[in-house]
């Protein structure tokens, strides 16, 4: 069966559309410093409001504990969409509550309201399959059909992903449909040479992919925070930098089927150590296989690849016909560690064939790092969900919507 879309809904006139949406945008002190998600739900929203339908928007933000917690309340991403659709749009308090029922009873046809972050309740992310049932079942009787449009959790088993869509009739929104379009080419006789660069801080989650797409790729290029346990595996020490001791042993294994199947597998052979984590802290290039031997010695931390692999890594990116990136090369956000990322970027926006960025953060880095969205083939919302598509992996968000 194929992925329901929106059409298979029928006429939505005057009905209550959840829109499961990801407006997971980055903020700091309570304003938003990307709001590349907030756009990308555009289409979707204008579509069922222009269609008549009373639009429930919902998502989540951060990492709150299951509890309500000031510091992540969608209420500035309202305003934000708002101001993006420039029309009013409605924001509930709670999510499942008194506020919530009211501001969807207040709503006329082509009207929209928000709600306050899904992960304010524990059952959002609950793994008790009761639990999650249980909110997804209060969160059903404030709509008439779901709309599921956030990609980027699209492989995470929550309740408003993946228990709300078989209470009510659901479908995917034109959001997920098109990065379906963008993954399907990436999966499906790719041009080649094909390369995916990994980076972030996500070590653990992103290892995963790694055995997953070795029998893909021609290359794989090790950037960001993962890059130590490689060096580590290697047998070289790494300092205070970014570490899982505990997947060494995995990242051996990568390293040899690598070059078993001959697939290039390209580490930093140079990273620019700090003396702490802080945008001023003193920092030096140094070999990789020397971060030790920085003037910080044990207490050094590698928080972006030193300017020779940025060269390499844009050289092979530029070389190849289709690239897939995502995490950063370093700690972007402080400009002094941002060259790495900027170095890939570019090269991405020269590639002759299909570049796409993934990932919440790294989408942020190319734009805070001067580059805009039409300068790339394509700028995924959603990191770890497209790095699970790539895996072929089946995800339960996109299972539930008819999707196989
Ligand atoms: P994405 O959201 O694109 O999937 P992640 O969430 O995995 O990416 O990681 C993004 C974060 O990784 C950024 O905030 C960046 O500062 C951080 N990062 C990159 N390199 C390093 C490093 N060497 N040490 C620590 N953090 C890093
Ligand atoms: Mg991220």
């Amino acid at each position: 069966m194929a992925l329901r879309t929106l059409d298979s809904l029928g006429s939505l006139s005057g009905k209550r559309v959840i829109v499961r949406c990801d407006l997971n945008v980055p903020l700091r002190d309570g304003v938003i410093t990307d709001d590349g998600r907030v756009r990308a739900s555009l289409p979707t929203l204008k579509a069922l409001a222009d269609a008549g339908a009373r639009v429930i928007v919902c998502s989540h933000l951060g990492r709150p504990d299951g509890a309500p917690d000031p510091q992540y309340s969608l209420e500035p991403v309202a305003q934000r969409l708002s101001e993006l659709l420039t029309v009013p749009v409605a924001f509930a308090t709670d999510t499942v509550g008194d506020s919530a029922r009211d501001t969807v009873a207040g709503l006329g046809d082509g009207e929209i309201a928000v709600l306050e972050n899904l992960r304010f309740n524990p059952g959002e992310t609950s793994k008790d399959d009761a639990t999650r049932e249980a909110f997804a079942a209060e969160l059903a009787e404030l709509g008439d059909a779901l709309v599921s449009d956030g990609f980027g959790v699209v492989h995470r088993k929550q309740a408003s992903v993946y228990d709300l869509a078989d209470l009510l009739p659901s479908a995917a929104g034109l959001l997920i449909a098109a990065e379906l379009d963008v993954l399907d080419r990436l999966t499906e006789n790719p041009q080649r040479p094909y390369t995916v660069v990994l980076g972030g801080s996500k070590v653990s989650d992103k290892l995963g992919v790694i055995s997953h797409l070795l029998p893909r790729v021609d290359r794989l290029l090790i950037g960001g925070g993962m890059l130590f346990t490689f060096l580590a595996a290697e047998g070289h020490a790494v300092a205070s930098s970014l570490l899982e001791k505990d997947q060494l042993e995995t990242v051996r294994g990568y390293i040899a089927e690598a070059k078993e199947r001959g697939v290039e597998l390209v580490l930093p052979t140079d990273v620019v150590v700090a003396s702490g984590f802080a945008a001023d802290a003193d920092h030096e290039t140094v070999a990789a296989d020397a971060i030790e031997q920085s003037s910080f010695g044990a207490s050094g931390i590698g928080l972006d690849i030193g300017p020779d692999t940025a060269a390499v890594f844009a050289q092979a990116v530029r070389e190849s016909k289709t690239v897939f990136w995502n995490g950063p090369m370093g700690v972007f956000e402080f400009p002094a560690f941002a060259a790495g990322t900027k170095a890939v970027a570019q090269a991405l926006t020269e590639v002759d064939g299909l570049g796409v960025v993934g990932g919440g953060d790294s989408a942020a880095a190319v734009r805070q790092l001067g580059f805009s969205d039409d300068q790339f083939g394509h700028i995924s919302t959603g990191g770890g969900a497209s790095l699970e598509f790539l895996e072929g992996k089946k995800l339960p968000g996109l299972t539930v919507l008819g999707w196989e």
